[in-house]
């Protein structure tokens, strides 16, 4: 089996969902390759990494694999990998497309292997060992991918196949390989002086470094807190459900903490105002200050990207990561968020005079009242409760829905099938397609627990791959953070939990479909950012359709339908507090363009994250009830993620999705078989076959518009229908 080279880089770190982690630093200097790396054949005896995958599916043999495996598995990876780009690079023969693109393209098999595992796992399974392996493991991978990619005899022969290209009569997939590859080694500085390159590489690994410490201060800070409520009267408002998940048998006490869900859960249900407010400190004022205070290296990595971006001829690093996206520049996405940021904005402080209206002159609304205040609203105007829908989203159910919706839509199969997976709870299916055809595996992993990362996110522990014939299918998983219920009890989830589920799948179909050639472009992989999430995102719109509810829909303990009136009160209700919702995203995305469109000089000036960020997030006049959805201090998609100037790529997306699910109710079918057809065509199938642009237009028939996405969101379309 092959692997792409730097599968283990971007996958290892990079994982797609309401998450995404990792820098993909690509640069560095050949001259690093020399670090000297020793591994003993005693070192490497009965590692599992060293041996075939005699498992189903092959998957990983997670029980056999030990922590103190990963390191001695990592070197010889990086050995391996040594040799075999020294075999291209002194390869007598002139440079073909077979000897040095796709050389390149398959090398570093083992590196993929223990590098993709050891990423998957330590979001999952992170313990102290494996932490301080990350320190050690991820500088290790960053300097061995810079000496890759700026090998200058490598990318010699590379530029050489490239100035070939219209001569070679490539298929279309090897066309695209080739176009990537030569893409990849010039952004990443191939083609920049000696001395240039060695001072990216030197910035990269501390960038790199930087990353995982803002990782492990912001898990360190998370897990510090905790509301220990001992006083049943403190938990008034709570509901039963919520009490008995968050219960502390050992010690007699309630304990609430930071991940998103219990977050929300309690911001919503408490009526102890004083709790909230703790709450929500708690919550925003992580890695701010003391022990885990990531304000230095936050600022630290912007100045280190600038001067990066600088290096390579950019003026910022926005403009250096906008290159090859839908956006092209910072300013488009920008203008493009304003857009949206007006009428959102509007409609917040019509939202917060509805709440004060509500509590009168008893206290002023705060960032702590938010959510329960808006529930109050929402109740009294929709005569929604949460807790009246629950019961009808149970998560058998759900996930059902979502492989129904795959048959339907594209006739996909998924028989649950007994793996052993990273942890108990984790469930895998095979795949397949309409003609029985194996297509992947597909593994998920549901619960919260405290060795795992927070949010919801895709990855995969085997790539896709067609080289020569040898047809090498994905293992693709889906991770979310449900609270787990009390034991016997089903899991009962929030509907914005069922669309994160629908969401993350989308990615998984990603993955799970792809006829792409090669893994450089399977799937998620090879498409910009602001794209990425278009085929996540769209899958959500299936969630509300009633015709869809009318599958998944159902009581866990009746069987029952939802009712169409409970359906019809949450249709009119979804459009509730999308002033807050949007207001949040968008600060957190301007914030995350306005940290990353700094010259360097500028960034050389910042010494205080907050105060930065203030003044941004005041300049668009944002309210003080409203936090960003991220503080720059937690902002992990951006600061030990691949998000960075990228975070607007989910709105950016929506218009995407918004405009393409409106293919189908133009076709008066959300399971429109024409429709669907070159919806996995052009985007489930293809990856990053084209530009992404080309994919949509295949797709949809035409460019999109963004007025879809401001219906959507339920803000007038004429009012914001001035262009920037
Ligand atoms: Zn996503």
């Amino acid at each position: 089996m092959k692997f792409s080279k730097l599968f283990w880089l971007s996958l290892a770190v990079a994982m797609l969902g309401g998450c995404g982690s990792g820098e993909s630093n690509k640069a560095g200097d050949a001259a690093v390759a020399d670090d000297v790396i020793v591994v003993s054949d005693a070192e490497l005896s009965g590692n599992p990494f060293m041996m075939e995958w005699d498992t189903p599916f092959g998957v990983p043999p997670f029980s056999d694999i030990e922590n103190g495996h990963y390191m001695p598995a990592i070197k010889k990876g990086i050995l391996e990998l040594r040799e075999e780009i020294k075999a291209i690079t002194e390869n007598p023969a002139a440079p073909t497309f077979e000897n040095t693109i796709v050389a390149q393209e398959v090398a570093g098999e083992t590196l993929d292997r223990v590098a993709t595992t050891f990423g998957n796992i330590t979001g999952t399974e992170l313990d102290d060992e494996l932490r301080v392996l990350q320190t050690e493991i991820y500088p290790l991978l960053t300097r061995e991918n810079d000496a890759i990619t700026l090998n200058a005899t490598l990318f010699e022969r590379i530029q050489n196949v490239y100035e070939q290209r219209d001569s070679l009569d490539l298929n279309e997939q090897d066309a695209r390989l080739l176009e990537l590859s030569h893409r990849s080694f010039v952004r990443a500085g191939a083609a920049l002086s000696p001395e240039v390159k060695t001072q990216v590489a030197n910035i990269n690994s501390e960038i790199s470094a930087l990353t995982t410490e803002f990782g492990q201060n912001l898990l360190g800070a998370t897990k510090a807190f905790k509301l220990k409520i001992t006083d049943e009267a403190q938990t008034a408002g709570l509901s039963d459900d919520f009490k008995a998940a968050v219960w502390n048998e050992d010690e007699g006490a309630w304990i609430v903490g930071l991940n998103r869900s219990s977050y929300e859960t309690f911001m919503t249900q408490s009526e102890v105002r004083e709790l909230r407010q703790q709450l929500f400190d708690g919550y925003r004022l992580r890695s701010s200050s003391g022990e885990y205070d990531n304000g230095p290296a936050a600022i630290k990595i912007a100045q280190l990207r600038a001067r990066r971006a600088e290096l390579m001829g950019y003026k910022s690093h926005a403009h250096y990561q906008l290159e090859t996206r839908m956006a092209k520049t910072p300013q488009t996405a920008e203008d493009f968020l304003l857009r949206v940021w007006r009428p959102g904005l509007a409609r917040a402080t019509e939202e917060l005079a509805d709440m004060q209206n509500l509590v009168g002159d008893e206290f002023k609304i705060a960032g702590h009242d938010w959510w329960h205040y808006a529930e109050k609203v929402r109740k009294a105007r929709y005569d929604l409760d949460e807790n009246e829908t629950k019961p009808y989203f149970d998560l058998e159910a759900v996930r059902a829905g979502a492989f129904e919706m795959a048959n339907r839509l594209f006739g996909l199969t998924f028989d649950p099938v007994d793996v052993q997976g990273w942890n108990p709870v984790v469930t895998s299916y095979d795949v397949k397609d309409a003609d029985g055809e194996h297509l992947g595996l597909f593994m998920t992993d549901m619960y919260a627990r405290d060795s795992k990362r927070g949010g919801a996110w895709m990855s995969g522990f085997r790539a896709a791959s067609n080289i020569n014939d040898e047809n090498i299918r994905p293992i693709v998983t889906n991770n979310l953070n449900l609270s787990t219920p009390p034991a016997g009890e089903p899991t009962l989830m929030r509907f914005s939990e069922v669309e994160t589920l629908f969401h993350e799948f989308g990615h998984g179909l990603h993955g799970l479909m792809t006829k792409a050639s090669y893994s450089k472009f399977a799937g998620t992989r090879g498409s910009p950012r602001d794209y990425t999430e278009f085929p996540a995102q769209i899958l959500e719109h299936w969630t509300a359709e009633p015709e869809m509810l009318a599958i998944y829909a159902r009581h866990y303990a009746t069987g029952d339908v939802i009712p169409t009136a409970l359906v019809e009160r949450m249709r009119v209700a979804s459009n509730f507090n999308q002033g807050f919702e949007t207001t949040e995203f968008i600060a957190a995305s301007l914030l995350d363009l306005r940290w990353h469109m700094l010259t360097s000089a500028e960034a050389a000036e910042i010494t205080d994250a907050r105060a930065f960020e203030q003044k941004v997030l005041s300049e668009y006049g944002l309210l003080d009830e409203i936090e960003p959805r991220y503080r720059s201090q937690y902002f992990s998609h951006i600061f030990a993620g691949g998000y960075s100037a990228g975070y607007y790529a989910y709105l950016w997306s929506e218009i995407l999705d918004s405009d393409g699910f409106a293919a189908f109710k133009q076709a008066e079918d959300i399971f429109d078989p024409e429709t669907a057809a070159r919806l996995r065509k052009w985007v489930y199938e293809a990856g990053g076959l084209r530009e992404a642009d080309e994919l949509y237009r295949n797709f949809r028939g035409q460019d999109p518009s963004i007025e879809p996405l401001l219906e959507g969101r339920g803000f007038a379309v004429a009012e914001n229908d001035e262009t920037t």
